[in-house]
């Protein structure tokens, strides 16, 4: 699994763009990371966001990519796909499929909009 993880992260980081061509999209993308690393980014969470039960248990800590939401692994309650996937506890999320955890060795920080926009509404 490791091999793994450092593949997924020098992938990652060959995605990254100068910041010279950073995004000018300000309010969809409040970071200014380009659209390509926006791509990596949501391709490398997709390999993270299913089938995650061990992963996300192995974590610190956990995001949802849907409401930016942080919470212990502790935190999961419920989970779908016969108790593989993790389901969001923000009881105004719910949402499956988009759990981070900090296991997955990609950056949290980088999937967390909420100190920067609101895109819950
Ligand atoms: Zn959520």
């Amino acid at each position: 699994m490791k091999m793994v993880f450092r593949w997924l992260k020098e992938w990652l980081s060959g995605c990254a763009v100068p910041v010279s061509e950073i995004s000018t999209k300000l309010s969809m993308n409040p970071k200014g990371f380009s659209e390509e690393l926006l791509r990596c980014l949501g391709e490398a969470a997709d390999d993270h966001v299913w089938d995650n039960r061990d992963e996300v248990m192995a974590s610190r800590e956990c995001i949802c990519t849907a409401c930016y939401f942080r919470f212990p692994p502790s935190a999961v309650l419920r989970w779908q796909d016969d108790g593989r996937s993790a389901i969001c506890p923000n009881p105004d999320c719910g949402f499956g499929g988009s759990v981070l955890g900090d296991a997955s060795g990609l950056n949290l920080d980088d999937y967390d909009y909420s100190m920067f926009a609101d895109r819950r509404n």
